[in-house]
């Protein structure tokens, strides 16, 4: 089995959403449930290491629209969202993380060392990530408090514009060239993000506030839950010059297993077969090379193939892909050590500034 270290999953959101309805997020994680993709015991049946675990504030009016004839759609982009509801469901996922933590259900990992020994101890590695910072003031002052409670990566915008930034809307064919990038917040929050050791992550943001990033951080470049654009051209892949710029930066694409950026047809379909995965790890590699590519699961947070189904399935994926030729070395690679290496970087850990 290789041990899979995955860059975005919304077990936190689930289990978030499963307290609002009077259940209790720690049993459920720690013993396993039927909803969603991600829980304990399924984390441990699929190899599923760790990964990192977002706190996202949800947009309530957002629809994925029903597909015209020749299969394109556009959803409108979700309106902005208050700051102050915003921190207080952002508090709450966090205290979730912090819950789980102290349960001894995971470990809440602030640098590779938790993460190595998360790992040896066979207990599931957490990183906690905000995807969308509506819960952060211009002042950053929530950034702080959220760092010292185990923040260390984070994607300055969702698909919805904030004081920070502009995301793209879900929508194919569409390029990911909708709009605007960074604010002025925007480029402190990176400055600041750089400042700390915590990741930047570049899913979700307009193909402007990709280049703004690109120009200002002096991180790697990172799209943790992304596709090419090249294979299937929805607004939230990456076209072919974006994944230039992550390859001279040795940053790295997490592969998303969300059907409608996997499937040529861009459809909400779970009957997607492995080979459309395979295609995107082969075409990020091409790209890339090895050490660029690797796992962006979007778990408990998309529709994927039915022949992952859940975490329990990831092996799927690594079986497919030994299939399509890649070795043990690469397997690694893909699987867990780019991650480990982009968030040593990231984080101050591999002796450079
Ligand atoms: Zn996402």
């Amino acid at each position: 089995m290789q041990a899979v270290f995955d860059g975005h999953n919304d077990v936190l959101l689930r289990l978030w959403q499963s307290e609002k309805k009077g259940g209790d997020a720690v049993a459920e994680f720690t013993n396993g449930t039927e909803k969603g993709h991600i829980d304990l015991p399924r984390a441990r049946a699929g190899g599923l290491a760790g990964g990192l675990c977002a706190i996202y504030v949800p947009s309530g009016d957002l629809v994925l629209p029903q597909p015209e004839a020749d299969g394109s759609y556009v959803t409108p982009l979700s309106a902005p969202l208050e700051r102050a509801p915003s921190l207080d469901i952002a508090l709450e996922m966090a205290a979730i993380a912090l819950r789980l933590e102290r349960a001894g259900s995971w470990r809440l990992c602030r640098s590779m060392a938790d993460i190595d020994n998360a790992m040896a101890d066979d207990e599931f590695a957490a990183v906690l990530h905000m995807e969308g910072c509506e819960a952060i003031g211009a002042d950053l002052a929530a950034l702080e408090v959220f760092h010292a409670a185990g923040l260390r990566s984070l994607g300055p915008v969702w698909s919805r514009h904030n004081i920070f930034g502009h995301g793209v809307p879900f929508a194919f064919p569409m390029s990911p060239d909708t709009g605007p990038g960074l604010t002025d917040a925007g480029r402190e929050l990176v400055r600041e993000c750089n400042r700390l050791g915590i990741l930047i992550d570049l899913s979700h943001i307009t193909e402007q506030g990709f280049w703004d990033v690109a120009k200002l951080s002096d991180q790697p470049l990172v799209a943790s839950h992304s596709n090419p654009h090249a294979l299937v051209p929805v607004a939230r892949n990456l076209t072919d010059r974006q994944l230039d710029a992550i390859r001279d930066s040795k940053g790295l694409v997490g592969l998303n297993f969300a059907v409608t950026m996997l499937r040529a047809d861009g459809r909400e379909n779970a009957d997607t077969p492995l080979s459309d995965m395979v295609r995107h790890i082969d075409y990020l590699v091409d790209k890339l090379g090895i050490d660029g590519v690797a796992i962006g699961s979007d778990f408990d947070g998309a529709l994927i193939p039915r022949e992952i189904g859940t975490a329990g399935g990831l092996q799927n994926l690594v079986a497919a892909l030994q299939g399509a030729g890649y070795g043990g070395a690469e397997l690694a690679k893909l699987c867990r050590e780019n991650w480990f290496r982009v968030l040593r970087s990231a984080w101050h850990e591999d002796g450079e500034d």
